[in-house]
């Protein structure tokens, strides 16, 4: 396939516009003006089309191909979703922020403070600030309103560290890092969860904060939570929970409920947008009542008479982490999921999503290593050091799955599991695809120990065979690779 620069013809043209009947404007600056031209590739309108529709044909997505990746959450994107989400655009937000516009834009308020209202009642908060832009984007937020808790308190000096997993996912300790603290690690136990004894070993008065991902990236819920989380308080520190796996839970377990303060949510995991390809995202957080001085502004407050206003005048707001109330066609996605599905909707999802991931487990546990043999929640995590004994890594199964037509599950995350292989079927999937990958997944487990080359040889059928990635790191051309 040539590049849409190998297509281009001088001169061809996809739009033609007509000249121009305005009158040029002030000429913009000499410094401003280009030396030469973009270079922009010249072609006819089919050229285009025809060139992006048939690169999109190459990707997987989650409407062509069973996408099973561990810890991202490839899930149900209804159609209907999107159609919601344009219904808003005609209502934007920041209509609010012009003179007047608070009473123009009343059930956009309207839908984002009830938006807020569902996400605190499944996670158990008091409040949720939509802003944030993605996960990591939360945790950062959620941690600078819990040092900002404590600095009203009078301990922000006093308050120097983050507490976290080895298991955790690397954003946890990087938003907390870039917020101001130092990280204290926690090793996982041969049970799977963060090691309760070292964890006490770790706690002091000085902890800010314990982040925790319940159900953790091995797909397990932690049965000492409560305790920790008592642990935790007891040291005057908060509990920072990381819902990108909140949808193992829903409906059954209110983070609140177990002791933790501050919640980010993915809506773009967990409540039906599509994501990967960067975005967009959407990762509001939920807080404590204790926490909510501190919130992000504006924030949408409702009067008495049931109208929505912008309160702006909160003295000990952290500010505002997002323009434009954060990712709002997200907000709507996630909005009118939930309301599509109910409470009753939403309770199936979890259950449905457990239920997947466990089937998935039991049928490739004679398989594959499962370094951590439990009942897991919505992923399992094998290991493809088996695999290993006949020299094939988990990359090489990944490929061969590439070429079945599979996209691969997460691999080597999480890092605490040698040759990792993270597998969440999510809770749509019938139990025919699912019987299909594990299929194939077999046919790679007995390929790596009958022809180990085929799997080094894989993939075969893409329009890129295996890279050297030793090759693409050192000489970085990204220029005509093929
Ligand atoms: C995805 C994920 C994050 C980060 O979320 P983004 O929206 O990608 O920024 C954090 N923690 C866990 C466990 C995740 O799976």
């Amino acid at each position: 396939m040539q590049l849409i620069y190998e297509q281009s013809v001088p001169g061809r043209r996809g739009v033609r516009l007509p000249a121009s009947d305005v009158p040029p404007a002030a000429a913009l600056p000499a410094t401003l003006l280009r030396k030469e031209r973009a270079g922009l590739a010249e072609v006819s309108e089919l050229d285009l089309v025809r060139h992006f529709t048939n690169l999109s044909r190459r990707n997987f997505s989650v409407d062509t191909n069973f996408y099973p990746l561990g810890s991202c959450t490839m899930k149900y994107n209804a159609k209907v979703l999107e159609n919601s989400a344009a219904l808003f655009a005609p209502y934007h937000p920041m209509t609010a922020l012009l003179p007047g516009g608070v009473a123009l834009c009343q059930g956009t308020l309207g839908m984002l403070h009830d938006l807020g209202k569902m996400l605190a009642d499944i996670t158990g908060m008091d409040e949720v600030t939509t802003q944030p832009l993605a996960g990591a984007h939360g945790e950062m937020t959620g941690i600078m309103l819990i040092a900002a808790y404590h600095a009203a308190r009078g301990n922000r000096a006093k308050k120097k560290y983050v507490v976290v997993p080895d298991s955790s996912h690397g954003t946890n300790p990087a938003s907390a890092a870039i917020a101001g603290y130092e990280i204290i690690t926690v090793p996982t136990a041969p049970y799977g969860d963060m090691d309760l004894e070292l964890f006490k070993k770790a706690m002091n008065d000085e902890v800010a904060a314990v982040m925790m991902t319940c159900p953790n990236t091995l797909g397990l819920f932690n049965p000492h939570i409560k305790e920790i989380s008592d642990i935790a308080h007891s040291h005057d520190a908060l509990m920072y929970y990381d819902g990108a796996n909140l949808n193992a839970i829903m409906g059954k377990v209110k983070p609140g409920d177990v002791g933790f303060d501050v919640v980010h949510v993915n809506l773009h995991k967990t409540f039906g947008t599509p994501h990967g390809g960067g975005g967009p995202g959407s990762g509001p957080v939920g807080v404590k009542k204790e926490l909510i001085p501190f919130l992000p502004q504006p924030r949408i407050v409702m009067d008495g008479d049931g109208t929505f206003q912008l309160e702006v005048t909160n003295p000990g707001s952290i500010g505002r982490t997002a323009n434009f109330f954060g990712n709002f066609g997200v907000m709507v996605k996630a909005y009118a999921y939930m309301i599509m599905l109910g409470r009753e909707g939403l309770i199936q999802v979890s259950e449905q999503a457990v239920l997947n991931a466990n089937y998935i487990k039991e049928k490739l546990k004679p398989y594959y290593d499962l370094p951590y043999d439990m009942t897991c929640m919505h992923e399992c995590v094998f290991s493809a050091s088996k695999q290993l004994a006949h020299g094939v890594h988990a990359i090489d199964i990944a490929k061969f799955l590439i070429d079945k037509g599979y996209h691969p599950p997460t691999v080597y995350f999480p890092m605490i599991v040698k040759e990792a292989i993270m597998i969440e079927p999510t809770e749509t999937e019938s139990k025919a695809v699912m019987d299909a990958f594990i299929e194939v997944m077999i046919e790679a487990a007995l390929t790596a120990e009958s022809n180990p080359q085929a799997l080094h040889d894989a993939p075969l059928t893409m329009p890129i065979s295996r890279l050297d990635e030793t090759k693409a790191a050192r000489e970085q051309n990204v220029c005509c690779a093929w």
